[in-house]
């Protein structure tokens, strides 16, 4: 996955900008940070049991790490595999898991009007954003996106039978950028809810899954500025749910003045223009990581119609000319913070 300038913030746990001794918890909350996904991995659990907890970190980075490998849309392993087979028509064997998988990101991709595409590998590449450093130079010519755009790579593509995948399209590319982070969050939450540990928030680069509280006080998480370096505003989490944001700010191309964000529109092939950033909260990370994506797709005229197509009822979008729009639910969660005088529009 890709390198992330998205900032994290999660108030006291902010990016070891504040001490936890800063905060005023008593009862030890444990953290760890892990380089994966593209972008910095915060872990914080507030548990009492030391032991668990180290048992705890260990599992869970192990399976974050297997992951990230696995999933991993431009470096070896699975999924890219998974990409070559189809790129040479052949079938082939797939895990549960990645049956479950695949599924998923039909019925998101089919709920979205087609414009969570999880299938544009050969695309996100063109664009140049399959590298771990931010592109440069010009864009790709237009007659190259036309090309790639008219072979029509779509997740419906993908057949499941028994356990084996193929495809009708050789040009499915599956990346999992606009995904991956909310399923593999979604994973680690599991596997410490198995290991006993209720209380734990598990933060990428400002998309983060949170659970319980932190020693019956709510975990407090901010929703990081598009244009700025601090939170656009603030939110307690109740009980187990995922914040998640995409942001044209993350990943970019710049040239000749202007941005060419790392999110692209399926319709025609080009980056995003219009809405800077799109966070939502669910139950569900990678439900909410596939939405905040495909909000940010659908722009400022479609993102209500797509957020109830998704089930995402709350929502905050902050569109180029800095208009901030939120649902009623989006609205009765959050303290405002760096507003810079503007309003929150209840949509
Ligand atoms: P996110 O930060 O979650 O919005 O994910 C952005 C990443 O998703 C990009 O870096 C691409 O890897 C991938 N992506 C770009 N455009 C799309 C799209 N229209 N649908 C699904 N994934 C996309
Ligand atoms: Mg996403």
């Amino acid at each position: 996955m890709a390198v992330s300038r998205r900032g994290f913030l999660a108030g006291c746990l902010s990016a070891g900008a504040l001490s936890l001794a800063g905060c005023g918890s008593t009862p030890p909350l444990h953290r760890q940070r892990w380089y994966l996904f593209g972008t910095l991995v915060d872990v914080t659990l507030a548990h009492p049991d030391a032991a668990r907890v180290a048992l705890a970190m260990r599992e869970l980075s192990a399976l974050l790490r297997d992951l990230h490998h696995n999933l991993h849309a431009w470096k070896p392993g699975r999924l890219m595999e998974v990409n070559n087979a189809i790129a040479r028509g052949e079938s082939t064997v797939v895990s549960p898991g990645m049956q479950a998988l695949v599924s998923d990101l039909q019925d998101y991709h089919r709920r979205s009007g087609g414009i969570f595409n999880p299938a544009l590998g050969e695309l996100i590449a063109l664009w140049g954003f399959h590298d771990d450093l931010m592109p440069s130079g010009a864009p790709p010519a237009r007659q190259r996106i036309d090309r790639l755009l008219a072979e029509a790579p779509s997740p419906l593509d993908l057949q499941l039978q028994d356990g084996v995948l193929s495809s009708r399209n050789p040009h499915v590319q599956l990346d999992l950028g606009g995904y991956g982070k909310g399923y593999a969050l979604d994973a680690g939450m599991r596997v410490l809810q198995g290991l006993g540990i209720h209380d734990a928030i598990l933060n990428a680069g400002g998309d983060l899954n949170a659970a319980g509280s932190r020693y019956g006080r709510a975990w407090r998480v901010g929703i990081r500025h598009p244009q700025g370096r601090g939170a656009l505003a603030w939110l307690e989490t109740a009980g187990s749910e995922a914040v998640y944001t995409s942001g044209d700010y993350e990943r970019y191309r710049e040239y000749d003045g202007q941005r060419y964000a790392h999110i692209i529109d399926p319709r025609n092939g080009m980056p995003v223009q219009d809405i800077v950033s799109a966070t939502v909260i669910h139950r569900d990370g990678a439900r909410a990581d596939a939405a905040a994506t495909a909000l940010s797709v659908a722009g400022s005229a479609h993102w209500q119609a797509v957020a109830e197509a998704l089930d995402m009822s709350q929502v905050m979008v902050v569109n180029r000319t800095g208009r901030i729009e939120v649902t009623r639910a989006m609205a009765q969660r959050l303290t405002p913070g760096e507003l810079g005088g503007r309003q929150l529009v209840v949509v």
